[in-house]
């Protein structure tokens, strides 16, 4: 593991501590969407983390065409994301609506997570997975994110390793294996935890960029 990224030592996070997740920009080093999340869990096998309906965490605006800002949003339902090490992809739990049932498992496809002093750096991949609490499943964004292979904006040979991680998971899915074994949808947040807030230096903690990025998103790196 990394000695230090920026003032504070890089290292596994207690249960119930306080994180951000951030989407770094595919150009520069750009912090993007970020998120405030409980650490559910946090071993070498698994990192679990849990963001309530009602938390703050901060999204992108389009106030016009061709400029985008970062402002406050207001998160919608309560979700358990668990990343996997190495693994392009992280699998999330929704919980939504009166009585909170559990409703939907979610495959986030995206950069092998990288931890910071403050939390975990991965950036969105745009093909996700909806499955169903009886493991129905169906593609999201498949055709957004095929016309970015298309368009060159990903790489064919970073879209095959997508397609290849889909394909993994919904191997997962069909054979009902963890998480999709029906195990997680039980668990519920301890009762006095409360709200996780963005910390103070969620936009200043120096981002872990993924090292497959140039290869990963060539068109965003016209000179290699
Ligand atoms: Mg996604």
């Amino acid at each position: 593991m990394r000695d230090s990224v920026g003032a504070s030592p890089v290292r596994r996070f207690d249960v119930g501590e306080e994180v951000v997740v951030r989407y770094l920009t595919r150009v520069g080093s750009g912090v993007g969407m970020t998120w405030p999340y409980r650490v559910v869990r946090d071993d070498e096998e698994l990192v679990a983390l849990y963001i309530p309906t009602g938390s703050t965490f901060m999204r992108w605006h389009t106030p016009e065409p061709g400029r985008r800002e970062l402002v406050e949003g207001e998160w919608r339902r309560d979700v358990l994301r668990l990343m996997y090490p190495e693994k392009a992809y992280s699998i999330w739990l929704f919980w939504e609506g009166e009585g909170r049932p559990f409703t939907t498992y979610y495959v986030n496809f995206e950069e092998p997570y990288r931890r910071t002093a403050v939390g975990f750096d991965t950036n969105d991949h745009t093909l996700d997975i909806v499955v169903a609490p009886d493991l129905s499943w169906r593609w999201k964004d498949r055709e957004e994110f095929e016309a970015l292979v298309s368009g060159g904006t990903f790489s064919s040979e970073f879209g095959a390793s997508v397609e290849t991680a889909a394909a993994e998971v919904v191997q997962l899915i069909e054979s009902a294996q963890e998480p999709f074994s029906g195990v997680w949808p039980q668990w519920f947040p301890p009762e006095d935890w409360t709200k996780p807030v963005l910390h103070p230096h969620w936009q200043d903690e120096p981002p872990v960029v993924w090292e497959k990025r140039d290869w990963a998103y060539p068109r965003s790196h016209p000179t290699r």
